[in-house]
């Protein structure tokens, strides 16, 4: 169902009023991690300002450490749920289980499977009987079928709205906190329909690499971009050392017009 194959057109899938793959670019662009009304809501008017089209925001965190902050859970959701009335961006927010993706899924726009659950098969079967897009992260170690097999999961059950994100992969180099593999990128749009977007937060765990890697990603052809944005990276919850201050954000933006519209 996912290859290109049997499926010659790129697939765009609708999010609200906006759209993921095809022709335009997209980029979702948010907090870590949801921490406080005052926060998402002033982030995500900062990057609907700076031309962002989706709000991230994770409410259910999959963390290394039982010890680190595991997300504020349905409150976090009803949060990003205001930020979503107070600009109108759709949101993208991970489901971790089986218990909470039926609540995830009632709140959010595009429901992410993050890297650690690309192979929880029965997590993947139950987003394939949702009826929201399915915002599927490549696993830290997965290779591009095993990837494309579990997208294949979600739409044997009928979801066939599958968008795919690069977020880099395990390698020997731990200079950055993962490899962005952006030649996964032109592969996907060979062998596949469905869209890719890249995170270059995540890959790299640095600020100073995302806007580099932005662009980058929409130079092999990216349909769009995941990007961590803070207001105050230094106390972020989570993930503040890859967290663009809003500003630095509306700059990446700017640079990245020739690449958008
Ligand atoms: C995230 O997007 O918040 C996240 C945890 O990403 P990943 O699954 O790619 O590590
Ligand atoms: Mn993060």
């Amino acid at each position: 169902l996912a290859n290109r194959l049997f499926h010659p057109e790129d697939t765009v899938v609708k999010v609200g009023d906006t759209t993921v793959g095809g022709d335009t670019v997209t980029v979702m662009a948010g907090p870590c991690s949801v921490e406080t009304e005052e926060q998402v809501i002033q982030i995500a008017m900062d990057v609907k300002e700076a031309g962002a089209t989706i709000l991230r925001g994770g409410a259910f965190k999959p963390r290394s450490s039982p010890y680190s902050f595991q997300g504020l859970g349905e409150e976090g959701l009803k949060l990003l749920k205001k930020a979503k009335e107070a600009t109108g961006l759709p949101i993208v927010s991970e489901a971790i289980c089986l218990d909470t993706i039926e609540l995830v899924a009632e709140y959010a726009d595009i429901i992410q499977i993050g890297a650690r659950n690309m192979q929880n098969f029965a997590l993947l079967k139950k987003a394939g009987l949702t009826k929201k897009p399915i915002l599927l992260k490549r696993g830290l170690s997965a290779t591009i079928e095993e990837w494309l097999m579990a997208a294949e999961y979600i739409m044997a059950g009928g979801n066939k709205d599958v968008i795919l994100c690069e977020r880099g992969i395990r390698t020997y180099e731990t200079y950055t906190r993962n490899t962005l593999d952006l030649s996964a990128v032109p592969v996907i749009k060979e062998i596949s329909h469905l869209p890719i977007i890249v995170d270059p937060s995540h890959a790299t765990g640095k600020w100073k690499m995302v806007s580099p890697l932005s662009k980058g990603a929409l130079a092999v052809g990216a349909d769009g971009l995941m990007i961590e944005v803070h207001n105050d990276p230094i106390n972020a919850l989570c993930d503040g050392g890859q967290s663009l201050k809003p500003s630095k954000f509306k700059k990446l933006m700017e640079e990245l017009g020739i690449y958008m519209n």
